[in-house]
């Protein structure tokens, strides 16, 4: 799916569950929550999370930016702090390193809970109790709407590399898929406007 849908899908997420959760409406959420739907795709080297990230812009360049950010994570919690959610995070980003769109940490239920785990110790540490609900509404999103499209998600892995899909399924890039995701965004865009001033 593309950056455009997932952050519309994640918008959308969260004026819906600001409305259930009877919460405020925040834009300093709603660009968080955005921003975690977006986070799963930055294992691609050219999609919208990693455009504002990488340096470089390719496969290479994409690897050997998230290792070094990742030993230096380490390396920083090794020498200075000795917190086991800076050990996940310098880890995350190695795997995140050496796996290739779709097919690795990001889009799996591991990877969603170590990220979970690092952003569960920054709300505690900020005391903003909510920031892990709305990163799980975010991520999980992300996961959700990626699960129908045809190449599916790992969701275990690093268990299995095994691939999960829902029952209907569409190509990402193909005719019909930028149709579905029109529509989707379309809805996306009609909800908020409606729903925005309500909550
Ligand atoms: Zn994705």
């Amino acid at each position: 799916m593309r950056g455009i849908t997932h952050a519309g899908v994640g918008a959308t997420a969260y004026i819906a569950a600001s409305g259930l959760m009877q919460r405020d409406f925040s834009i300093f959420e709603l660009v968080f929550v955005v921003g975690a739907s977006l986070l799963p795709d930055i294992d691609h080297p050219k999609s919208k999370a990693s455009k504002y990230v990488l340096p470089v812009k390719s496969k290479e360049g994409k690897r050997a930016f998230f290792v070094c950010l990742g030993i230096a994570v380490l390396l920083f919690d090794y020498l200075y702090v000795g917190e086991n959610a800076l050990k996940a995070l310098g880890a995350l980003l190695i795997m995140i390193g050496f796996t290739s769109h779709r097919n690795g940490i990001t889009h799996s239920l591991v990877g969603m809970m170590l990220f979970m785990f690092v952003v569960h110790y920054t709300g505690t540490k900020y005391e903003y109790k909510y920031l892990t609900q709305l990163f799980a509404i975010g991520y999980g999103s992300h996961l959700f709407t990626d699960s129908f499209t045809k190449a599916g998600l790992p969701l275990f892995y690093p268990i299995t590399k095994k691939k999960f899909k829902g029952i209907i399924t569409y190509r990402v890039g193909s005719k019909v898929g930028d149709f579905i995701e029109m529509v989707i965004l379309l809805l996306c865009v009609v909800y908020i406007i409606y729903t925005l001033p309500t909550i």
